[in-house]
């Protein structure tokens, strides 16, 4: 678990108003979206992991600029999100190969041709 975070400033006091900004709580609907995305990650790198793909390619509106992010990186960044109402999306990855990223439209599609060869199969 990631209980080593320093100093945590809403520790004593969930309800100060001061936090607002840094610590949005996030709609039912933003929490149910977030769940589904853990769900069908899970999904994802159990099929990808084994053909050598080692994570998501994020096209992030923020920096502009493409995120590389490991399967685990994207999994505790979206318990974060879930738990915390924030994210370390960005963390700068170490020199990926970006033939070993795939992007979430990818992964889904992956997933879908998957399950269907198993259900034609059957
Ligand atoms: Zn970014």
């Amino acid at each position: 678990m990631s209980s080593d975070l320093p100093g945590e400033p809403y520790a004593d006091d969930a309800d100060d108003a001061d936090d607002a900004d840094a610590n949005v709580p996030l709609s039912p609907e933003e929490r149910e979206d977030i769940v589904v995305d853990l769900e069908d990650l899970e999904v994802y790198r159990t099929l990808l992991e084994p053909t050598g793909i080692k994570g998501i390619v994020i096209d992030c509106p923020d920096c502009e600029t493409i995120h590389h992010i490991g399967w685990a990186l994207m999994q505790s960044n979206l318990r974060q999100l879930l738990d915390e109402g924030i994210t370390g999306l960005h963390e700068p990855p170490y020199d990926p190969d970006p033939a070993e990223y795939v992007t979430w439209e990818y992964a889904r599609g992956y997933a879908d041709g998957v399950v269907a060869s198993e259900s034609a199969i059957d």
